[in-house]
């Protein structure tokens, strides 16, 4: 039997359909963020990355880095196993206590990355409330529809950010049976925020629960960095949030917070939790030192809106076509998966910036992009260079550009 045959071709079927992705080799150059080498084909390259989701740069801040090196000579590396086998290691008993105490919950509960929480944190929950109904934004991120696929129980749509469609299908159910609103707070791919507010309205009138994937806002919303739940004051009325240490916070793992009764009960039913070793004890420092700094600083999150809102205004005015966002997410449409690529290759090649083309399953097709994402570091001088770049790259692939007086108004 050729097995090999098999591989092949489902990575022709990729390349067929356009979308065989493409990994730069990139080195981080700490304290320079977000400068970083390229080891490019012709050898190495200093680069500015404009895509990072290390939002605020807190993987290479003194606080973290030290946090880390420090723990990791004071007990070493890894965890040594599983909880269930090898115990709980104290770094992450502490930041299990900070997760709570960001989210104003009882308990916390760890997991090795956020797509872990989400499919075994929903999938589980889910199993232990019989007869559950799930309902689940439409733009909801993989690793929550994994965790929904394999809960196994009942589970419905709602269009995305649709209040009137989340009450429809929530008085359809009825008053009896339990459901499990899931969502997130903030979209990465369009920089949209949900209706929290109005979602809790619904969930406390019509019984149901809520779970919210705050990925993409915890550290960077909110006045200690509790995310959009915070920020809109609703932290309190939701059930379970979700988070990762990935992003904002510039290390790995995802957590869930919520009631005490809830997280005893996923930490002893999860699968996900139960059957894989735990996070080593100089990331949990790491983290922790993270939460703890952006808990008290907002300087961080200032600059980074800051940043954001210079980067749109910029892009704009140069007539790039910078789909709307109400956050620090800064879309750029180019609506064809090979241009997008062809876009990335040159920005990188030609001009030493890095941006990641999204291109389809991540966005639906013909809606094809460049996320950027600026951060607190990303100076005038930067985003300058940005938009010079990207209007030269425009201009050679005959990409459409918005009427310049528009875009300023
Ligand atoms: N939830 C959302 C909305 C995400 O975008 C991601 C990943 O990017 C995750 C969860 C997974 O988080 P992590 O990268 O920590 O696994």
């Amino acid at each position: 039997m050729d097995y090999s045959h098999f591989f092949n071709t489902a990575l022709a079927r990729l390349h067929e359909e356009r979308r065989y992705r493409v990994f730069a080799d990139l080195e981080r150059i700490a304290g320079r963020f977000p400068h970083a080498t390229w080891h490019s084909p012709k050898g190495p390259r200093n680069v500015v990355i404009w895509c990072s989701n290390d939002y605020l740069g807190m993987g290479q801040h003194p606080k973290v880095v030290g946090a880390m090196v420090e723990t990791a000579t004071r007990v070493g590396t890894g965890a040594g196993g599983t909880r269930n086998i090898a115990g709980t290691h104290h770094p992450l008993v502490q930041l299990e206590a900070e997760l709570a105490d960001l989210h104003g919950k009882q308990a916390s509960l760890l997991f090795t990355s956020g797509y872990v929480s989400n499919q075994t944190g929903i999938s589980t929950l889910a199993k232990l409330i019989p007869n559950c109904l799930i309902l689940s934004d439409a733009l909801n991120h993989n690793s929550m529809i994994e965790g929904v696929r394999q809960a196994g129980c009942e589970r419905q749509i709602f269009r995305h950010n649709d209040v009137a469609h989340l009450k429809e299908l929530l008085i359809a159910a009825g008053p009896d049976r339990p459901k499990l609103i899931a969502c997130e707070s903030l979209y990465s791919m369009d920089g949209d925020v949900a209706p929290l507010g109005k979602i809790c309205d619904l969930a406390e009138k019509y019984g149901a629960m809520t779970y919210v994937d705050e990925v993409h806002a915890v550290g960077m919303y909110g006045p200690r960095g509790g995310g959009i739940a915070e920020r809109d004051g609703v932290m309190h009325r939701i059930d379970v949030l979700e988070g990762t240490l990935a992003k904002a916070f510039g290390c790995l793992g995802g957590y869930i917070a919520g009631s005490a009764a809830m997280i005893d009960a996923v930490r002893s039913y999860a699968p996900g939790f139960i059957f894989t070793t735990a996070l080593p004890p100089a990331i949990c420092s790491a983290a922790t030192a993270a939460i703890r700094h952006l808990k008290t600083s907002s300087w961080e999150r200032e600059r980074h809106q800051d940043r954001a809102a210079r980067t749109k205004a910029i892009l704009n005015a140069a007539g790039l076509p910078v789909m709307s966002s109400d956050t620090h997410i800064v879309p750029l449409f180019v609506g064809d998966p090979e241009k997008c690529k062809r876009a990335s290759d040159m920005l990188l090649e030609e001009h030493g910036i890095y941006i990641q083309p999204i291109n389809y399953p991540t966005v639906a097709k013909g809606t094809e992009r460049l996320r950027i994402t600026p951060s607190p570091y990303h100076e005038d001088g930067l985003i300058d260079a940005l938009a010079e770049a990207l209007l030269q790259v425009w201009e050679r692939l005959g990409l459409p550009l918005r009427n310049k007086q528009l875009a300023a108004e």
